[in-house]
């Protein structure tokens, strides 16, 4: 392979072969492509950017890097969904058990807190004992026996996406829409899935901040999935403040629990049952939306949603009594209340301000070597929309650092407008796209 013709290609936009791309991948996974050669590839890409022929081939050769999975011996739907990643984004730890709760298997691998937004392991492994780092026998034993586990990306699944990736976040090439289709996808393939909900962001709480962006990322990767047969729709979804009312580790873990027991934020529901939909319907278990939402209703009223849930976290080593006992998560040591400086309507919180905020007080991982503090994070009492009288309490920020949740209170309000009339509510879902391309827009 003539590397330096390779990189000289694409960067005078020339394209490259799947033979190429797959070679590159492998060479690379192997340690004989240095870095620095990589990564001008990889700023070609980031400013060339790739055919769809291209990404899928990027896809296919990071996925075969490592091990994929099997689930085939397990009867019955197997779909997944996957998040691009937002502020206060527990929608996972709702619709897996709601959705194995209706008939779908729900084999899930997730990822860590990434930069502002959360991580749905992070969340889980607030529970006490819970366990994320399964081995793939354990993982299909766990959805044979309770239709899902969500778990951690294995060393040996998907091992080039991994060392790419992190070359990625210290070249300036993380967001590029061809390679971030090509990671989530070349992952999310490798889990032994029918079918694939993807949740796109948008807003300026999600990475692709812009709505054409989060469209374009979307399409890219439905066509990757299509090209790879699979079945997979998107729904873009609004990021713009965060979702819920709970941003962190463990109190998102009781908004989620809340959630199953029928007490939810509109918006949350909304996007929740949303994907859970078209998870039903790509796994065939019901033939249109108004079906899927009666299932999905169905399990929740009747708590068979919470008892995946409870079983999930059994199975994975966790205590279940969390679901009944809250106080088994980690607690604050401290809790500080924001309130309005006038009365109004709260028109808008800043996601990303929110999540960065977040990771100052340990939500997240500021560096490698960052420790999160499981019991911090912010609870929104108030949301867009909501009125507020003047000296109302709008948030409370937790956490075991007093000097960190201090400073956090005393800058979220900066964060939180108020103004003397409600905003209009576009609602939570952007956009639909399917494998035909087609888009139905709602809104914005
Ligand atoms: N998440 C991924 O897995 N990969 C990316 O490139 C971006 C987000």
């Amino acid at each position: 392979m003539q590397l330096y013709e390779l990189i000289r290609r694409k960067r005078d936009r020339g394209r490259l072969s799947d033979e190429e791309i797959e070679e590159l991948v492998s060479a690379y996974a192997a340690g004989r492509v240095p870095d620095y050669q990589m990564a001008a590839m990889l700023m070609a890409i980031f400013f060339r950017g790739m055919t769809a022929d291209e990404t899928a081939a990027l896809t296919l050769a990071m996925m075969n890097s490592g091990d994929v999975f099997d689930l085939s011996s397990i009867p019955g739907p197997k779909v997944d969904k996957h998040s691009t990643g937002g502020v206060g984004d527990k929608v996972s730890l709702i619709l897996a058990p709601l959705v194995a709760a209706c008939g779908a298997n729900v084999p899930m691998v997730s990822g860590r807190s990434l930069g502002h937004t959360g991580g749905t392991l992070d969340k889980l492994e607030s529970i006490p004992g819970f366990r994320t780092d399964l081995s793939f026998a354990q993982f299909r034993k766990n959805i044979a026996s309770t239709g899902l586990c969500i778990m951690g990306q294995t060393k040996r699944m998907c091992p080039a996406d991994r060392k790419l990736y992190a070359l990625r976040d210290v070249t300036a090439t993380v967001d590029s829409i061809p390679l971030i289709a090509a990671s989530i996808m070349s992952k999310k393939l490798a889990e032994g899935i029918d079918g694939l909900v993807l949740d796109v962001k948008t807003g300026n709480g999600a990475f692709m901040s812009r709505t054409t962006q989060a469209r374009k990322l979307a399409r890219t990767m439905i066509a990757i999935g299509t090209q790879l047969g699979k079945k997979v729709v998107a729904l873009v979804t609004d990021m713009s403040e965060p979702l819920g009312e709970a941003v962190g580790n463990g109190v998102e873990v009781v908004e989620a629990i809340e959630a199953l027991k029928g007490r939810w934020r509109p918006d949350l529901k909304e996007v929740t049952l949303a994907l859970g939909e078209e998870m039903l319907i790509l796994g065939g278990r019901a033939t249109g939306p108004a079906q899927a939402r009666r299932l999905l209703m169905r399990a929740l009223s009747r708590g068979l949603g919470l008892e995946k849930f409870r079983q999930m976290v059994k199975a994975q080593g966790g205590d279940p009594k969390v679901v009944d006992d809250y106080s088994l998560l980690p607690q604050p040591a401290y809790r500080v209340g924001v309130y309005a400086a006038s009365a109004g309507f709260v028109r808008s919180i800043d996601a990303l301000q929110v999540g960065l905020l977040g990771l100052r007080l340990g939500v997240g991982r500021q560096n490698l070597d960052s420790k999160i503090d499981h019991s911090a994070g912010f609870l929104f009492r108030k949301k867009v929309g909501d009125k507020v009288a003047k000296a109302g309490v709008i948030a409370e920020v937790l956490g075991s650092s007093e000097a960190k949740v201090r400073e956090a209170a005393s800058r979220l309000p900066a964060f939180i407008a108020i103004r003397g009339t409600a905003p209009r509510s576009n609602g939570m879902v952007v956009a639909r796209l399917n494998g035909s391309n087609n888009h139905n827009d709602r809104g914005h």
